[in-house]
């Protein structure tokens, strides 16, 4: 069986739903992972954020207008008197919970509910949807099977065992639809696995049932070799082993969640990256063949925060660095690039939400600076450290100012620190050398 996952601009329009439907309605069994409308997430974060600063009128007039907004697409989609009723009842239930949440003090609680219902909303609407164009679809609730540990991993003995239960409760379906994004925690309280972590949940259930195979449906053909939001010309990758789309979707490749083939690499089911719109073109296909050697993308992640810890004679000190990186692990943040001299470590996070605690520790072995608003560009492919091309890499030395340079640390990266404001410039002029052969 597959997982198919479905972005937020595929269940964004009445249009692009009718798409889908007939995508997946090819006879085939499958587990149809939905996420939120598009837009609709980011609404729920402000309506959560509204009531965090104490605006409980701005949230209800943000409440009223997607209230509206979904009862228009439902008056558009849903033609059959009883199933648009039916819809427009759940729907209105759930905008008369979230105008409630305005009377509510906030927590982070509060938070998680609020935003998990824009899944509950796509998925209800699809799946009455499937019901109505005589599609034998079952709604599957991610809550009842969806499920992270402690530390924030997928627990997939428990998911499993519930994914099962529930699946063989509708055994004579041909559709399950599911809730991307949302999850239980780890004391059963509603949860989430990040934004964009639908991605993430169609990959989680495809290691549980040991699917065929992965799909992840958006809005562009498949992986492009450059980021398409700040570059022109950028082109699609046919094929990707697990290792270079992990390092891209965790370096920034908006395309894939981070988290998104951790599940399925070790068993070795393949993921591929297709367009909704545009259901014909080949997209990505990413499985754990090897594929030509060089560089073939381009990402970059934003709001990352340089440390350079500066201590006389610091190597040849030895433990120094271990104190350094127990300091990161106490406050649990992870750290992405590091570089080494004899006098200094420069090192980068994401993560700064423990940033001064980390600071006030460091400041008690060394010299501190911090530079924020950086930018981490990484360069991923196969073998690229050894290959003829790479070299055309440092041409670039000479236009942008670069703060840290990772090389060798694997043979699937190069990743390059500078800072935000010079990030477009960057991807722009690697397109260039590396791609588009411009003569040096
Ligand atoms: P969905 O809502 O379907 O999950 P996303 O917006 O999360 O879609 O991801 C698709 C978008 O990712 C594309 O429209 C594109 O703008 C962006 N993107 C960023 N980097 C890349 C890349 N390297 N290849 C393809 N798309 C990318
Ligand atoms: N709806 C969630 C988000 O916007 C999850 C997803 O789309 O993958 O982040
Ligand atoms: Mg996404």
């Amino acid at each position: 069986m597959k997982v198919l996952k479905f972005g937020g601009t595929s269940v964004g329009s009445v249009e692009n739903m009718s798409n889908v439907k007939n995508i997946i309605n090819d006879g085939e069994k499958k587990v149809v992972v939905l996420s939120a409308m598009s837009g609709t997430t980011n609404q729920l974060v402000a309506i959560a954020q509204n009531i965090a600063e104490g605006k409980p009128n701005e949230a209800i007039d943000k409440i009223n207008k997607l209230h509206e907004t979904y009862f228009t697409t439902i008056d558009s989609l849903l033609n059959n008197d009883q199933i648009n009723k039916r819809v427009k009842d759940f729907v209105s239930s759930v905008f008369s919970f979230l105008v409630e949440c305005t009377y509510k003090d906030f927590s982070e609680s509060l938070e998680n509910h609020i935003v998990a219902q824009g899944e509950l909303l796509s998925t209800y609407m699809f799946n009455s949807f499937l019901n109505q164009e005589g599609i034998k679809s079952a709604l599957l609730p991610a809550l009842s099977f969806m499920r992270i540990d402690e530390y924030n991993e997928p627990d997939l003995n428990y998911i499993e065992k519930n994914f099962k239960e529930v699946f063989n409760n509708a055994i004579d379906s041909q559709v399950y639809i599911t809730q991307g994004f949302i999850c239980l925690d780890d004391s059963n309280e509603i949860s989430n696995l990040q934004r964009g972590g639908s991605d993430y949940t169609a990959t989680i259930i495809g290691a549980a049932i040991k699917a065929d195979e992965v799909q992840i449906w958006t809005d562009i053909d498949g992986m492009h070799n450059n980021d398409p939001r700040y570059v022109e010309n950028t082109k699609p990758i046919s094929n990707l082993s697990f290792d270079e789309a992990a390092e891209l979707a965790y370096f920034g490749a908006k395309i894939l969640h981070p988290q998104t083939v951790t599940p399925v690499r070790t068993d070795g089911i393949p993921v591929r990256l297709k367009n909704t719109m545009n259901p014909n073109a080949f997209g990505t296909l990413i499985s754990s063949e090897t594929t030509e050697k060089g560089i073939k993308a381009i990402a970059a992640k934003d709001n990352i925060t340089a440390i350079k810890i500066k201590s006389a004679r610091m190597l040849q000190a030895h433990g120094f660095l271990k104190k350094v990186f127990e300091i990161f692990e106490t406050y649990t943040t992870s750290i992405d690039m590091i570089t080494t001299s004899e006098v200094a470590v420069s090192l980068t996070i994401d993560d700064d939400s423990n940033l001064d605690k980390i600071l006030f520790e460091l400041e008690k072995i060394a010299t501190i600076e911090v530079d924020k608003n950086q930018s981490i560009v990484c360069l991923v492919g196969h073998s690229i450290v050894n290959h003829q091309d790479t070299f055309k890499l440092f041409q670039i030395l000479q236009d942008v100012k670069i703060r840290m340079i990772s090389y060798g640390g694997s043979n699937n990266n190069i990743s390059l620190l500078i800072h935000s404001k010079d990030k477009v410039k960057t991807l722009c002029k690697l397109n260039d050398y590396l791609f588009e052969l411009v003569t040096l």
